[in-house]
């Protein structure tokens, strides 16, 4: 049996400012107060500019929520007008990075060398990343979704220890899925996200892949979650769109 403790986090994308983002977090604490947090840990991935606002509020009232960042510098400081280091949110508190997101990779260019760069500078900053991977649509209609999204994998975590290999967080995110409405049928999620898990096997071995966390990203709501969330290899999700709204957000995470 899984002793790996599901992890739901929202990606808020560029959406809210500081004020509704304290709203959404506030509401958020009190819509997970119905929801057994001992079993599921529940993240949110604000904009940088909301991250202490999220922090002040969950360390006053003690909510059962981590957080983290939708993108981090590769570098550690200095001369990168614009960027913002792990070390600077490693400061606000924060438990994660995002890394590699579809998102950044298609208008920011980010290439499996950047990622492997970001995932090296959040490690080395004292946070977790969550590598983000999967496939473009043509890719799967080529039937080459498992070793494109494997490729992103290895690209990512080059170079990485044993120890680093087992905190990270791998969110299989099809792009096709991403803010489309259309979500993967848990047996797609679940044959790469497996593929995944028998990659870390290969690399590093048992250890590793039972303890490494390999979410499911792409048009998931609570309608959707349960079956997700019935599959072997499915740790979690990564959940943009429905965690805009914390009472869909909660149901999300009280999926048990
Ligand atoms: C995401 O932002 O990573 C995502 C999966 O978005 P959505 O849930 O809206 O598809």
């Amino acid at each position: 049996m899984s002793t790996r403790t599901p992890l739901m986090a929202g990606n808020w994308k560029m959406n809210l400012d500081w004020k509704q983002g304290l709203a959404l977090v506030e509401e958020l604490g009190d819509q997970l107060k119905g929801v057994s947090t001992d079993t599921v840990e529940v993240a949110v991935l604000p904009p940088f500019v909301d991250l202490r606002t999220v922090q002040m509020v969950v360390e006053a009232d003690k909510l059962p929520i981590t957080y983290g960042s939708q993108d981090v510098s590769a570098h550690e400081s200095g001369a990168y007008t614009g960027e913002v280091s792990g070390s600077m949110l490693k400061a606000l508190g924060a438990t994660y990075t995002t890394v590699g997101h579809s998102e950044r990779r298609q208008h920011h260019a980010e290439t499996e060398e950047v990622t492997n760069a970001k995932v090296k500078a959040s490690f080395a900053a004292g946070l977790v990343p969550i590598l983000c991977v999967g496939e473009p649509l043509e890719e799967r209609q080529a039937g080459k979704h498992v070793e494109y999204t494997l490729a992103q994998l290895t690209g990512g975590i080059e170079g990485l220890d044993a120890e680093q290999a087992k905190q990270i967080v791998i969110a299989y995110e099809p792009v096709w899925a991403i803010g489309t409405g259309e979500v993967a049928t848990p047996d797609d999620a679940q044959e790469v996200c497996s593929a995944i898990r028998d990659a870390l096997r290969g690399l590093y071995g048992n250890e590793v892949a039972d303890a490494a966390r390999v979410l499911y990203g792409g048009s998931v709501k609570s309608s959707n979650v349960v079956e997700l969330m019935g599959k072997e290899d499915v740790d979690g999700a990564l959940v943009g769109g429905a965690s805009l709204k914390a009472e869909e957000f909660a149901k999300i995470a009280g999926f048990q």
